[in-house]
């Protein structure tokens, strides 16, 4: 396939996991973000072999390859928890999660990294969580790992660059971990991303402190909230603190080819003029402020 951007958003799943494809296609976008169970409860019915067939015949129809398929994980899954019976059910939560990708045919799967909360020190839990990502790896195949960066609020972990890149240096298979850089969650962790210049510097500290072979995909978001803040609130883009200028930016740099793309923006019914608005940025050609 040719270099080239794929944009989407986190479509809905109502009606069944293959709606989400036809959902995808009519805001024209040409990647998509999912969740493949209810995302805020544990159980889940086994995916049936209906529903698989007519998930992958969908993508088939509608030109969808799992390089553009960015699914989510649950928000109760807890990679870090402090509690020992809690964090085994966080983590047969999450392989569950990733044999649902397995089946689907798709390869990648985003998730939070966890929350300490309060219970442990930051380093047992990035410790904690890279050996739940280890277990979970060691029993799945073929679905590569995406640590989402958070916001840092409340007790989350992976705010950091330095926190996502501990991770990483304790997988066991680094072929099978990757990293989906949320916008709206950086700037709330402190990085600045207003103009060309803080952009240019956030993502030269991504690359060094991470590495771009690790990026697996990118939520973009505008944010409410102020840089630094460390409170999640997306906003529609360039409706909110960050500005229309990092969207741009990151839609003429190639570092951002062949990622799904993902807006998690609050107002779905703009999200097809967004993601034509920033079609239209990738392709335009971007003149450069900075001397
Ligand atoms: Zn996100
Ligand atoms: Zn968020």
């Amino acid at each position: 396939m040719n270099e080239t951007k794929f944009i989407g958003a986190h479509v809905s799943t109502t009606g069944g996991v293959d709606k989400a494809i036809t959902r995808a296609h009519a805001l024209q976008a040409t990647a998509f973000a999912m969740f493949t169970k209810n995302q805020r409860q544990w159980k889940a019915a086994a995916l049936t072999r209906k529903t698989i067939e007519s998930f992958r015949a969908a993508c088939a129809e509608y030109h969808y390859t799992t390089k553009q398929i960015l699914p989510h994980d649950s928000y109760l899954i807890n990679l870090s928890h402090p509690v020992r019976d809690e964090l085994e059910k966080s983590r047969a939560a999450f392989i569950d999660e990733i044999h649902r990708c397995e089946q689907l045919g798709l390869s990648l799967l985003n998730f939070h990294p966890g929350c300490h909360l309060q219970q442990i020190n930051e380093y047992a839990s990035l410790t904690r969580i890279a050996e739940s990502i280890n277990v979970a790896l060691e029993k799945t195949a073929g679905v590569t790992a995406v640590i989402e960066n958070t916001a840092g609020q409340g007790s989350h972990m992976g705010f950091r660059f330095e926190q996502l890149a501990e991770i990483i240096q304790q997988i066991d298979d680094k072929s099978r971990i990757g990293v989906c850089i949320d916008t709206c969650h950086a700037f709330a962790a402190g990085y600045d991303l207003r103009t060309e210049e803080t952009c240019i510097e956030t993502f030269n500290s991504f690359a060094n402190i991470v590495g771009f072979k690790y990026l697996r995909g990118l939520h973009l978001n505008d944010a409410k909230t102020s840089c630094g803040s460390r409170v999640d609130r997306h906003q529609s883009l360039g409706k909110g603190k960050i500005g229309c200028t990092a969207f741009a930016w990151i839609m003429a740099d190639k570092r951002f080819n062949n990622i799904p793309i993902i807006l998690e923006t609050i107002n779905p019914a703009i999200w097809s003029q967004e993601i034509a608005w920033l079609k239209a940025m990738a392709t335009s050609t971007y003149i450069s402020t900075v001397k």
